[in-house]
């Protein structure tokens, strides 16, 4: 049994997005044979190129909310999914906002999508689905799209929790207990803290509660990107005892009896 991460993208809010300081593709699952894209915002098609991931093996496509460093290489990957979209195959997962609208949000995804996969679903925190036959809950977020949602992944390698962009809060903590894995959206440094996102100093309560064998940080705003979040990581590890790391793009994390982390992914 293996489970693998591979992250397309780790930068996330709106700069990082706009001017690619880092790239914005989220992150691919792989575990019981299967992968599942998670949040493939600007940059997920062109990654994937690169290191010959090829979109038409892709198994599922999650979207955990409807803003643009989430989803937009999202349709294009789906008509990949579907084998250029003359396959009816795939799973869809996406917050209420992607998939039905909310808010003046979304949707994102319609039913000439809805048509070409063979699953769809929309989700709402508390709720507990198969995604590839993963046992998935779905996590809580305190976010500006109200329907923004986590994913806690239930895989044969340990619990994965990847939380959503969401303002520090206790319930997001509790819900993410038991994961041996833990995905955070550190998008700012403690000291340019703003609404709705997680800073550094957020993670402290996350290690201390949940007590993972590893947090990776992602989605990384310019700020944090230029302060240096490799070091952002080691001060929440040296305080907190648990092993942190900076994601950094097409960084792989192999999750076996070990975790095993390669810096770049190669063919
Ligand atoms: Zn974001
Ligand atoms: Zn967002």
């Amino acid at each position: 049994m293996t489970t693998e991460l591979t992250f397309l993208g780790t930068g996330g809010g709106r700069y990082a997005a706009i001017y690619q300081t880092r790239s914005t593709g989220g992150l691919v699952l792989e575990t019981e044979g299967k992968r599942m894209h998670i949040d493939p915002g600007p940059g997920a098609l062109t990654n994937m190129s690169r290191i010959g991931m090829d979109p038409a093996r892709t198994d599922a496509v999650i979207i955990s909310h409807c803003h643009p460093d989430h989803y937009s290489d999202a349709e294009v990957l789906i008509e990949g999914m579907c084998k250029g979209g003359v396959s009816k195959r795939g799973e869809l997962v996406g917050s209420m906002s992607v998939m039905k609208g909310f808010e003046g949000l979304g949707p994102r995804l319609t039913d000439y999508h809805f048509r070409m996969v063979s699953k769809h679903t929309c989700v709402s925190a508390g709720d507990v689905l198969e995604v590839c036959g993963i046992r998935t809950d779905v996590i809580s977020s305190l976010h500006s799209d109200r329907t923004a949602v986590g994913f806690r992944f239930r895989t044969p390698d340990g619990v994965i929790s990847y939380v959503c962009d969401t303002h520090r809060n206790d319930r997001v903590i509790k819900e993410c207990e038991g994961s041996r894995v833990l995905i955070l959206p550190i998008t700012r440094p403690t000291k340019a803290r703003i609404q709705c996102h997680l800073c550094t100093e957020d993670a402290i309560g996350f290690a201390q509660a949940v007590r993972p064998e590893l947090i990776l940080f992602t989605h990384m705003g310019v700020r944090m990107i230029q302060d240096g979040p490799g070091a952002e990581a080691t001060y929440i590890e040296n305080a907190t005892g648990v092993r942190t790391v900076a994601a950094e793009d097409l960084m792989t994390v192999r999750i076996t009896d070990t975790i095993d982390i390669s810096k770049v992914r190669t063919l």
